[in-house]
């Protein structure tokens, strides 16, 4: 949509609330037994996060 002010998708922590852009540096990345690599939140350590569309 025009509205948007830039095109890069925000991934969410549901726990604590951070937001940084999906894929970006400040989220940690963490190997997960049977799911493969998982995004992790670098504040709670969660890794219960939603990306944003
Ligand atoms: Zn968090």
């Amino acid at each position: 949509m025009a509205s948007e002010p830039s095109a890069v998708e925000r991934s969410r922590c549901l726990n604590c609330g951070f937001e940084a852009p999906g894929g970006d540096d400040e989220w940690n990345r963490v190997e997960v037994p049977g799911l493969g690599r998982m995004t992790q939140c670098p504040r709670c350590e969660s890794t219960n996060i939603i990306t944003g569309r």
